[in-house]
C-alpha cells in the first residue's frame, strides 16, 4: 500500500501526525525507539494502514502505543476510536519511517550463540576472579524466575532474557533505563546467572560503572592497563555495566569505556548497560557515547502497576517464607507505589517485627506499621505537586484544573488528580474539596471511586495513571 496524494489521504496523514504528537509526548524516548521501525501508509474511512519492520515491533507497538494512538485519532477525526481499524504490513524496507533512525543504528539481530571458535580458544572462567568468586559478587536471588514480569518491565525483561540467549531478537547494546529500585540490577544479575548456568565457561563480566572507574584509575596508577584492557575487551564475552550514569563528567573513564564498548561491539559481544536515566538525559556524557547507547535497544522499566506490585510482594514473601495473606499483599502494594526496593523493605520489616512481637501479619498490624514503613513520600509530596504533574501530563493549566469547566477531558484530569491525592497523601475528602476549587466533599468521593473503578478495567486509564506516577516518582528522586 502506498500513500496517494489525494486531499483525503493528506488529511489522513495530518490527522495521524497530530495524533502521534500526543502519543510521543507520553514517552518520547521509547516512542522514537519504536517508530523508527514503523511507517505510515494511510488513514482513510476509519482504516489506518501501518507497516512494521517485523512482527516483534508490530506486536509491541500494538500493545503499547496503539490504544492511545487510536483514542487520539478517534478524537481528532470525530470517529469513535472503537470503530477504527488498523491494517498491518510487514516489511524490512521502510523508506519513510515515522521517526528517522539515529545514525548507524544496527538492526536487531536474531540471537546468536557465541561462535564455537571463540568458545574453544579460551581456557575457562572469568579472568582475575574464579568463577565462584565471581558468582559471589552476584545476588543469588536476582534470577529470572524470581523476577515478576508486568507491563512496566516486560520489554526490559524480554530483551534481557534474549541477551542471555533465552530467545527472541538480541539487541546490542541493550540499555536498560529506569528509576531507583525498579529492578535494573536484578535483571543484569539474572542475565549473568542464566549465561553462566548454560555456558559455565562464558567469560561474563559484571561491573558497576563506579567499580569500572576505580579499577581504571588503579590500573593507570600501577601501570596495569594491559591487564585492565584484557579483562574488559579480549577476555570478555559479555559485559554488564550497572549504573552507567556514574560516568557523568569522568572524561578519561568515558574515553576508556568508549574504546571498550567499540572493541566488544565490533566483535559482536553483548553489552548490557543500566542507567537511572534515558541515554539522551545523561548529563555530562559525550555525544558519541550517548549515540552508542541508543544504537541498539533502549528498554525502560517504569513504576509497576498495582497488580504487578502485588505479585512482587507475593513472590518475595514466598522466597523469604513469610506467611502473607492476599489482603496484606494488596495493602502493602497499594501503599508503596513507586519503588520496589521500598516495598520489599516494608515486607521484611513487617516480618521481622512480627517475629519479634509475636503479632501475626494481619491488616491491622500492617496498617499500624505503614506510617513508620513509608513516611517519606507523603512528607515531601503535596497536593500542588500532584496537580502540577497531572496538568503537565494532560497539558492543562492549573487554573483549568481547578475551574468549574465540565468539559470531559478537563473533568477527567481533575478526577485523576483527586484520586492520586487521596491515594498518595491520604487527605480527607473535605480537605481535597477545598484544594480543588472549593468543591463539595461528595464530588471528590465520587471522583475517587470512579477513577479507582476505571483503573481496574480500562487500560487507557491505568496507562495515564502510570505515566503520571512515573512523573511523580522521578520528581521525588
Ligand atoms: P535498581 O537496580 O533498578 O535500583 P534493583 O534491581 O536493585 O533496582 O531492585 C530493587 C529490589 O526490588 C531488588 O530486591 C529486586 O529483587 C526487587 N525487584 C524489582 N523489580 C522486581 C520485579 N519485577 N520482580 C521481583 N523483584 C523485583
Ligand atoms: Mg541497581
Amino acid at each position: 500500500m502506498d500513500l496517494e496524494t489525494t486531499p483525503a489521504s493528506r488529511t489522513g496523514e495530518s490527522l495521524f501526525s497530530q495524533a502521534l504528537e500526543h502519543t510521543r509526548g507520553r514517552s518520547p524516548a521509547s516512542f522514537e525507539q519504536w517508530f523508527t521501525s514503523i511507517q505510515f501508509e494511510g488513514f482513510e474511512h476509519g482504516v489506518l494502514g501501518l507497516t512494521a519492520r517485523d512482527e516483534f515491533v508490530r506486536d509491541w507497538v500494538k500493545a503499547h502505543f496503539l490504544p492511545d494512538l487510536l483514542t487520539n485519532l478517534g478524537r481528532l477525526s470525530g470517529e469513535p476510536s472503537a470503530a477504527l481499524r488498523v491494517t498491518w504490513n510487514i516489511s524490512n524496507r521502510l523508506t519513510r519511517p515515522v521517526c528517522e533512525p539515529k545514525r548507524s543504528a544496527p538492526r536487531p539481530s536474531k540471537p546468536e550463540p557465541m561462535p564455537a571458535s571463540r568458545r574453544s580458544e579460551r581456557p575457562t572462567a572469568v579472568p582475575r576472579y574464579s568463577r565462584s568468586q565471581f558468582l559471589a559478587t552476584l545476588n543469588s536471588k536476582y534470577t529470572f524466575p524470581n523476577f515478576v514480569v508486568g507491563p512496566s518491565n516486560e520489554l526490559a525483561h524480554a530483551a534481557a532474557f534474549a541477551s542471555a540467549g533465552g530467545g527472541g531478537p538480541r539487541y546490542n547494546p541493550l540499555f536498560i533505563a529506569g528509576g531507583t529500585g525498579l529492578g535494573k540490577t536484578h535483571l543484569v544479575h539474572a542475565i549473568a546467572h542464566k549465561v553462566l548456568e548454560e555456558r559455565p565457561d562464558a567469560r561474563v563480566v559484571y561491573v558497576s560503572a563506579e567499580h569500572f572507574t576505580n579499577e581504571f584509575i588503579e590500573a593507570l596508577q600501577h601501570h596495569k592497563m594491559d591487564e585492565f584492557r584484557a579483562r574488559y575487551r579480549s577476555d570478555c564475552d559479555l559485559l554488564l555495566v550497572d549504573d552507567i550514569q556514574f560516568l557523568a563528567g569522568r572524561e578519561q573513564t568515558q574515553e576508556e569505556f568508549f574504546h571498550t564498548f567499540n572493541a566488544l561491539h565490533d566483535a559482536d559481544r553483548p553489552i548490557i548497560v543500566t542507567s537511572d536515566k534515558y541515554p539522551q538525559q545523561l548529563q555530562r556524557m559525550p555525544e558519541r557515547l550517548v549515540s552508542r547507547f541508543t544504537s541498539g535497544l533502549v528498554a525502560d522499566i517504569q513504576v509497576p502497576q498495582l497488580e504487578t506490585r502485588v505479585a512482587i510482594v507475593r513472590k518475595k514473601a514466598e522466597i523469604e517464607s513469610i506467611p502473607l495473606s492476599d489482603e496484606v499483599a494488596v495493602l502493602l502494594a497499594q501503599n508503596i507505589q513507586s519503588n520496589v526496593r521500598e516495598l520489599e523493605g516494608a515486607l521484611i520489616r513487617l516480618a521481622a517485627k512480627s517475629s519479634l512481637t509475636g503479632r501475626p501479619i494481619d491488616e491491622e498490624f500492617t496498617l499500624s506499621e505503614m506510617n513508620t514503613v513509608s513516611p517519606r513520600r507523603t512528607d515531601i509530596m503535596s497536593v500542588e505537586d500532584i496537580q502540577r504533574a497531572v496538568c503537565s501530563h494532560f497539558r492543562l493549566s492549573n487554573s483549568e484544573l481547578l475551574s468549574k469547566d465540565r468539559h470531559k477531558s478537563v473533568a477527567f484530569a481533575r478526577q485523576v488528580a483527586m484520586y492520586l491525592c487521596r491515594q498518595r497523601l491520604k487527605c480527607s475528602f473535605p480537605e481535597l474539596g477545598r484544594a480543588f476549587g472549593n468543591r463539595d466533599h461528595t464530588t471528590v468521593m465520587s471522583a475517587v471511586r470512579r477513577v479507582e473503578a476505571l483503573r481496574q478495567r480500562d487500560p487507557q486509564v491505568s496507562a495515564h495513571l502510570e505515566a503520571i506516577e512515573q512523573r511523580l516518582a522521578s520528581s521525588e528522586d
